[in-house]
């Protein structure tokens, strides 16, 4: 079986670290792909990470948020669970940085 990302490699069973908005929830049984290095899970380990995830509070932290327009500003409101994340407090100064033409990175200190 050829690996679906880079539609070349082989795979490797390998015990591999599972990493969600950069903290690791472990190391997990998978199909590392040798030339891409993608890895794949299966379903009842994909479970056991998710479950990890739910218990850690990183599982569906990701979240849509609206622009508001603050003057000639534009406003992006940061829920509260991704703000508690980040441990982001009101006046506080970030950096922001657009990564492409559709993303923003904002650097927090
Ligand atoms: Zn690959």
């Amino acid at each position: 079986m050829k690996c679906v990302m880079c539609n070349k490699g082989e795979f490797k069973k390998k015990m591999t670290e599972y990493k969600e908005f950069g903290v690791s929830l472990g190391k997990y049984k998978a199909n590392v792909c040798m030339k891409c290095g993608e890895a794949f899970f299966d379903s009842e380990t994909a479970g056991k990470i998710q479950d990890k995830s739910k218990a850690l509070g990183l599982f569906g932290l990701a979240k849509k948020t609206k622009v508001a327009k603050v003057g000639n500003s534009l406003a992006i409101r940061i829920p509260k669970e991704i703000a508690d994340f980040v441990k982001l407090k009101k006046e506080e100064e970030v950096r922001i940085v657009p990564k492409s033409q559709n993303e923003l990175v904002i650097g927090i200190n």
